[in-house]
């Protein structure tokens, strides 16, 4: 069962591997990490974080480690940065030039850290000091590791600013880190990480927090960082569109192990690991329109105490065996990859698995979906569920201490008009403070400042208090957070009727909290579980029941997935798709990740800064956007597909331009 070989791929295998892979590591690794173990200690027992992980860095290139939360990527991290707490209990080898580092004093790793080896954290508010302008926290990283005068290291930190792409750095350098936005700071933190030419830089999620233009734009200053210095690069990251992007080599971790191991372009293409394959089907496309449900992986990652001796995946694995359950895999070369590729796994069967099947079939079956009850009928048959014109939302900007007074209006929302109908999704995209969230805000309240909605051909500005409270079962909310927006004093069973009772519902309410946990696929016999009982996913399936209890025709969708793991990601999205189609609700969405608006939507508008500069059918959008902003926010999107997200052409918007401007990507080295 092991070693099965793909004779009748040999051919193809050397092809794409020379046409692929030309550069496989040269040199001798800057950093050498072996059979890496980190524990925790903890109440349920010890936390097995990190078991077992080996690799090794070469100058020049990037490796992407990838997994889910606490799969133990950035626990691998800080363990190689010597920043665990005392607590943790760390074994192996970590080498960085031939040196151990595991081992060192804080006070030795202090002089490792910043010279050697750079770091790029998620949170560049935590990594900066926010009582030091950044000129000064830059002399200071320059001159501690420097022999250089506070004049020259002033002189580097201005052409490092220049370097991360800050303007007018002379001037900037005196700006503290609450003067700069959340982008402006990664540069800096970036800038901080390559100021002394570390040979190793580490960049632990670093554009998680940032909107997708952002986030394209600091994944390019890394590259520019990286081709500067010469760096190897260490990128941890969730996004599979991110490491399609920037990695060389990719580590997929699972439960604290390495499962997967190879060069970008044969992972993505040809994984051999049933966890990856089932990644990688749970991630949306934003560059193809599909109407194929997303394959999830059903279930959760174990925790990570008294591990069985077994595979860890086992659980979820859809082609699991009897053997699988006697002895965890080790990481192992597949004997019968392309020559010139190296790549491991983890898994007994992967000598099996060939183009994402086992046997000709798929590894994960994709899902089927309820019969759409509007299938046939065209959009403009369809009843309008919501329908908004002119809406306009204007905040007062106040000034003075103790007597406030106005000195002018905000316009956050400028007059954007739309419908919605029956059985329809229509989004609003746009990066942070483009107004859609107080878009949604508005109409969830029925009291518009100025303009108009309409719900179910009911006009909200005539409706008495009585009529509107009447009117809000018909539209309700799901917000990102499922733990924050429960109560969690209140079973699932008290969660769920809450709606019904305070609506009066006459039938059976048990009855009908129980369908509603049904329909959204829970299991009814954990009604009277607290949610903190559940998982995220759970936990948001539970919202969305709650939401679903006074039968509403409109449902609004606040990043409904943006805080869950892509595998269970996946399967929000296909419930949501799934109620659309058997329900006929109709959907206004709002989410930051442009591939999940276009899995999901039949329409997008696009905003930016309180106006939609573009309204359409998803895949139109998408495939053939026409305003500059719209061009600029889609080229930026990672693609999880590295051949496809190198050839990328980024587009930048500038407003005062009268075309958008193309871009060309630094390339990595
Ligand atoms: S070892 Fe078995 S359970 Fe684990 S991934 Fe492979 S087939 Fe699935």
């Amino acid at each position: 069962m092991t070693s099965t070989t793909h004779d009748s791929h040999e051919s193809d295998h050397t092809t794409t591997a020379e046409s692929s892979n030309p550069r496989e590591p040269q040199g001798t690794p800057v950093l050498e990490v072996s059979d890496l173990n980190v524990s925790f200690p903890s109440e349920a027992g010890s936390v097995a974080a990190v078991r077992g992980v080996s690799f090794d860095l070469y100058p020049g290139r990037t490796l992407g480690i990838v997994g889910e939360s606490g799969s133990g990527k950035s626990v691998t991290s800080m363990s190689i940065m010597g920043l665990l707490p005392q607590y943790a209990k760390v074994t192996g080898s970590v080498k960085y030039a031939g040196e151990e580092l595991l081992g060192k004093t804080d006070k030795e790793m202090s002089k490792i850290r910043g010279k050697g080896i750079g770091m790029i954290f998620q949170d560049p508010l935590s990594a900066l000091t926010p009582v030091f302008d950044i000129g000064t926290q830059l002399v200071e990283a320059i001159v501690t590791h420097q022999k250089v005068t506070k004049q020259q290291a002033e002189k580097q930190a201005v052409e490092l600013l220049d370097l991360v792409g800050i303007s007018e750095p002379q001037k900037r350098i005196r700006a503290f880190p609450h003067e700069f936005s959340g982008g402006m700071r990664q540069r800096v933190v970036i800038a901080i990480a390559i100021a002394n030419n570390p040979r190793v830089l580490i960049a632990d999620e670093p554009t998680t927090a940032l909107d997708v233009t952002i986030q394209a734009q600091i994944l390019d200053v890394i590259k520019v960082a990286q081709r500067e210095t010469g760096a190897a690069t260490i990128m941890i990251t969730h996004d599979m569109g991110v490491v399609a992007g920037i990695a060389d080599d990719v580590l997929v971790m699972y439960a604290g192990r390495p499962v997967e191991k190879s060069d970008v372009f044969s992972v993505f293409s040809q994984p051999r690991m049933p966890y990856t394959i089932g990644l990688l089907g749970s991630t949306p496309r934003p560059d193809v329109s599909s109407d194929e449900p997303l394959t999830p992986i059903v279930g959760n990652p174990p925790i990570l105490v008294d591990l069985q001796d077994q595979c860890q995946f086992a659980p979820r694995c859809p082609v699991a065996q009897p053997e699988c359950l006697s002895g965890e895999p080790k990481l192992l070369p597949l004997a019968d990859a392309p020559k010139g590729v190296s790549h491991a796994t983890a898994c007994i069967r992967s000598g099996e698995i060939w183009d994402q099947k086992i046997n000709g079939e798929r590894l994960f079956q994709v899902p089927e979906l309820s019969k759409d009850i509007l299938a046939g009928k065209p959009r403009d048959e369809r009843k309008v569920t919501l329908h908004v014109a002119d809406l306009k939302k204007e905040y007062p900007i106040m000034k003075g201490s103790l007597l406030k007074r106005k000195v002018g209006t905000f316009q956050a929302v400028k007059g954007v008009s739309f419908d919605v109908r029956e059985g329809e999704c229509m989004a609003i995209v746009g990066e942070s403070g483009c107004g859609k969230t107080t878009t949604l805000l508005e109409i969830m309240d029925l009291q518009p400042q100025s303009g108009t909605v309409v719900l179910n051909g009911q006009d909200a500005s005539t409706m008495t208090k009585r009529q509107r409270r009447a009117a809000r079962k018909d539209i309700q909310i799901v917000f990102q957070d499922p733990m924050s927006s429960l109560n969690p004093r209140l079973t699932v069973r008290e969660v769920i009727a809450e709606p019904l009772q305070s609506l009066g519902y006459e039938g059976d309410v048990n009855k009908r909290v129980q369908e509603l946990m049904a329909l959204v696929g829970l299991d009814t016999s954990q009604i009277d579980r607290f949610p903190g009982h559940f998982s995220g996913g759970q936990r948001q399936r539970i919202g969305l029941a709650r939401a679903l209890a006074t039968n509403p025709s409109v449902i609004v969708l606040d990043e409904p997935v943006s805080a869950l793991d892509v595998s269970i990601q996946a399967g929000v999205i296909n419930l949501l798709e799934d109620l659309k189609r058997k329900l006929g609700l109709s959907y206004l969405f709002v989410a930051h990740d442009l591939s999940v608006i276009r899995h999901l939507s039949d329409r997008v508008a696009v905003m930016y800064k309180g106006e939609f500069v573009e309204v359409g059918k998803v895949d139109d959008i998408f495939d053939h956007p026409q305003h500059p902003y719209t061009k600029s926010l889609l080229s930026a999107i990672p693609i999880p597909d590295p051949q496809v997200a190198r050839t990328q052409k980024r587009v930048k918007y500038d407003p005062d331009a009268v075309a958008a401007v193309v871009v060309e990507k630094p390339e990595s080295n």
